[in-house]
């Protein structure tokens, strides 16, 4: 088939087509309405209809004469130097355990359950028995640290935080616990139960009468029946939290049903899914990439997924091909600056493993440059596909849709729009849309497909009022991302058009950032910004004005505020002093001036600026 027309009737009668591709999962009741779009921009799919993503992804497997035996889940460290694989029959078992003892906890249905776990099994089993009984999870990303922990806690109010003694990376522990006593410290809202899994990494202090070991717990619920709740396709599943223009992250929450048929189809339409397979994503569990196609994604399908945790070269660099040599992986997904920092490596340890398997390997979260693109291509000698998306849609925006046609890809570009997006450009001067090789804003025309975020949890308010703008009648959501299309429809993404960073993928908020280091008591004020970096991407720099100059404040001081308090991942690359900061007259921070500056770029208009040595000084701090 062609993608083109397949794209069209995604687009021109988007009720047949989702109720098409809703076959692709199992339902327990019919839905009696694909599409609600009645209060814009609020969409509600599949209406009526109940499912359960837990059912689809492991039950659905286990029946009589399925693949039960098959593996689903194969979880390796390097970090602990161990590897458990999981049949879709065992995974049944594991994950029926955790939901009787999340339910012996207190959990009912739509209670939420926050997730902080390193990238162990026992995570995946956990967002799994959420799923299986219609608690809402929410992960929070291993990396984060106290406050950013605090502020996911306050927002959820979770009535259970699962967590584990500790992570580890490069052999070094790094524990969480305490990280996670002192954020419920700082949070108002308190859970009243910690179950915890102890990998004997580090000591763990338990709080009496609140914290539960998960091994005491497990043994009573080893053979545990746990029946599927079913849920209207619309109930949430979880909310995931992001960083945007304001330091207070959002709660990006997703549905059942619309969000079990995205990924379903994605998994059939841009990755190529065969059940019995092995799909390898090196994401975390705390990112978008480790909820859709690490845990639900290929489950769904009926593949096994691997779930990685450690270096990309620890022991040493070959360690992912030899995952895809021994599991036959044949679908991969990764972000560019791992790629990147692959290509540092010696090459033989690539060369040196049989990656007959591997069909192709997707890359996200990034801008993907030529380089990297071209020499990972000709390393593997299997297509490279880039694919645009946000934690708020869940799944490709623009990508190439593989499984419908072999369209070609075009370097520098993630491709076209993906079925069910109506994607556009938008001047933002005018308000008109863009034409061909024009720069403009990349929106989509309300409403979004299935999959996408429903709402900010909580705050509907929060959720038009971020995201969504009348453009002549047209309800259009902004990425806030900049972009340009060719003639052909291949999209190229320019950069954020707002405050947020992307650091090796990872997505940072710049005001979040800046609140950490202003509690430092020695500094008065800062600016952080996102500079281009040959391997990260971007990293985060800072310009800060202290207080007393005289008091030795250092770099290094600075920096340990934000791993204290937001994680290592948030920790800017340098610090610089500066008694000044430029602005507008009406005291806007000039962030995009001083970016460029950092960058060797021309500082763009300062008509407006209040004091041009400002500017001066930022340049003089860089040398
Ligand atoms: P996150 O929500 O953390 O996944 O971050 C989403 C943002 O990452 C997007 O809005 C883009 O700015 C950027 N991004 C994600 N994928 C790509 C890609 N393939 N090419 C360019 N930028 C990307």
């Amino acid at each position: 088939m062609k993608y083109a027309d397949f794209y069209q009737r995604s687009i021109a009668t988007p009720e047949q087509f989702w109720q098409d591709e809703a076959a692709l999962i199992d339902w327990n009741t019919p839905f009696t309405q694909v599409l609600d779009y009645d209060h814009p921009p609020f969409a509600r799919w599949f209406v009526g209809g109940k499912t359960n993503l837990c059912h689809n992804a492991v039950d659905r497997w286990c029946l009589p004469g399925g693949q039960g035996d098959q593996p689903a889940l194969i979880a390796i460290s390097t970090e602990t130097n161990t590897e458990r694989s999981y049949s879709f029959n065992q995974l049944h078992v594991e994950v029926q355990r955790w939901a009787a003892m999340m339910q012996s906890l207190g959990v009912r249905k739509g209670d939420r359950v926050l997730i902080y776990m390193p990238m162990i099994a026992e995570a995946a089993f956990a967002m799994l028995a959420c799923a299986r009984i219609g608690a809402v999870h929410s992960v929070v990303f291993g990396g984060f640290a106290a406050n950013s922990l605090a502020s996911r806690i306050d927002d959820a109010k979770p009535v259970l935080i699962v967590s584990a003694d500790a992570g580890s990376r490069n052999g070094k522990p790094i524990p969480y616990k305490p990280l996670l006593d002192e954020a419920i410290a700082l949070s108002s809202a308190k859970p009243s139960r910690v179950l915890l899994v102890d990998r004997g990494l580090a000591p763990m202090t338990r709080v009496e009468g609140r914290d539960v070991d998960y091994a005491a717990l497990s043994a009573a619920h080893l053979a545990a029946h746990v029946p599927v709740t079913w849920l209207e396709s619309n109930e949430p599943s979880y909310v995931l939290y992001t960083s945007g223009t304001t330091g207070k992250p959002k709660g990006v929450q997703r549905d059942v049903g619309g969000y079990a048929v995205a990924l379903a189809s994605s998994m059939k339409h841009n990755f190529c899914a065969r059940a019995g397979e092995t799909f390898f994503a090196t994401s975390d569990i705390g990112w978008v990439v480790g909820h859709s196609y690490i845990v639900y994604g290929p489950l769904i399908a009926g593949m096994a997924t691997i779930m990685y945790e450690g270096l990309p070269v620890c022991p040493d660099p070959g360690i992912w091909w030899r995952i895809v040599e021994k599991y036959k992986v044949t679908r991969m997904f990764s972000a560019p600056t791992a790629v990147r920092v692959l290509r540092k490596q010696p090459p033989e340890f690539m060369r040196k493993h049989d990656l007959s398997s591997l069909k192709a390997l997707y890359l996200a979260g990034e801008p993907l440059d030529e380089t990297t693109s071209s020499w990972i291509a000709d390393e593997l000698g299997v297509p490279i596909i880039d694919n645009y998306w946000q934690t708020e849609t869940g799944w490709p925006i623009l990508s190439i849709a593989k499984g419908i046609e072999d369209t070609p890809t075009r370097l520098g570009s993630p491709g076209v729009a993906m079925y069910g997006y109506k994607v556009c450009l938008m001047n933002e001067a005018t308000g008109e849309e863009c034409g061909p090789t024009e720069k403009g804003v990349l929106m989509i025309e309300g409403p979004l497909p299935p999959g996408c975020m429903q709402t900010v949890y909580g705050d509907d308010q929060r959720f038009v009022d971020t995201y969504w703008s009348d453009v002549g009648g047209r309800m259009l959501y902004s990425t806030f991302d900049w972009g340009v299309r060719d003639a052909d429809g291949y999209y190229f993404i320019l950069g954020r058009t707002d405050d947020v960073i992307n650091v090796a993928g990872h997505r940072l908020g710049t005001r979040e950032i800046e609140e950490s280091i202003t509690s430092h008591p020695n500094v008065s004020e800062v600016a952080v910004v996102g500079v281009a970096d040959k391997i990260k991407g971007q990293v985060a720099v800072a310009f800060a004005i202290l207080k007393d100059a005289a008091a030795g404040t250092l770099e290094q001081d600075v920096m340990a505020v934000v791993d204290r308090q937001l994680g290592a991942v948030a920790r800017p690359a340098r610090v610089y002093f500066v008694t000044q900061l430029p602005k507008t007259r009406s005291g806007k921070l000039l962030r995009r001036s001083i970016q460029a500056i950092c960058e060797g770029r021309n500082p763009g208009d300062l008509t407006s600026i209040e004091d041009p040595s400002s500017l001066q000084q930022i340049k003089q701090a860089l040398l």
